[in-house]
């Protein structure tokens, strides 16, 4: 079972993926952590300002992954974002003998994105998420983990200017995605909190699983 998320910035995607890939014993593929472990400083620049990484570099890296987690199912968190990744994705798929699987698409207003991002505060150690703004996701202690007591960061780009830039791509570019990939879509709402959101995951799982 294959699981890709189509999703505006903040909307909650990679903390369904986590809670996902755990339950349903999925890998959890995140393109914008595969970016982030390159070192490369033109890549890193890039993802600070909100822009996008070229299709060729990612859809390679995505490719490379993809035969690394081999026959378990996975979640797709960040790719495609756009129609050109689309295709690249499609020919991909059909090269290695995968699935595509179901598209969940996150539904969420502006204004509860923005704030759940200007409030974004990860673990560095351990991945968790909290957020400041919150308070059923604020860390007990200010600024340090839950789970593993380590100072939390801010990720570069969890800004106001970079988000405001971020969401007018994913209106222009990977919104249009929805409707391409039409057949396969499960919509979901995002805006109440991360539980809320699960849940109807979980009944989307519930009756898809045996058809994909
Ligand atoms: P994310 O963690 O999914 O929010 O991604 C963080 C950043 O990584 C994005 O703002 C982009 O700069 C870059 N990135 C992640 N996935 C892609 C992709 N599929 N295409 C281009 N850039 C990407």
């Amino acid at each position: 079972m294959n699981i890709t998320f189509i999703a505006p910035p903040a909307a909650g995607k990679g903390t369904q993926s986590k809670k996902i890939s755990k339950k349903y014993n999925l890998e959890h593929i995140s393109t914008g952590d595969l970016l982030r472990n390159i070192t490369d400083n033109s890549i890193k620049e890039k993802i600070d300002k909100g822009q996008f990484v070229s299709d060729e570099v990612i859809s390679d890296l995505l490719k490379q992954k993809l035969k690394e987690v081999g026959p378990k199912g996975y979640v797709l968190d960040g790719f495609p974002r756009n129609i050109n990744q689309a295709k690249l994705y499609e020919e991909m798929l059909k090269e290695l003998n995968i699935k595509l699987g179901i598209i969940i698409v996150l539904d969420i207003d502006k204004e509860i994105a923005l704030k759940r991002i200007t409030g974004r505060r990860i673990c560095p150690a351990c991945g968790a998420v909290f957020n400041d703004l919150f308070e059923d996701t604020r860390a007990k202690i200010e600024g340090v983990c839950d789970n593993c007591g380590h100072n939390l960061v801010s990720r570069a780009d969890d800004n106001e200017e970079t988000f405001e830039k971020r969401y007018q791509i994913y209106l222009k570019e990977t919104a249009p995605l929805i409707e391409y990939f039409k057949d396969n879509v499960y919509h979901v709402d995002s805006s109440i909190n991360a539980d809320y959101t699960f849940k109807q995951i979980e009944k989307i799982m519930g009756g898809v699983y045996d058809k994909y």
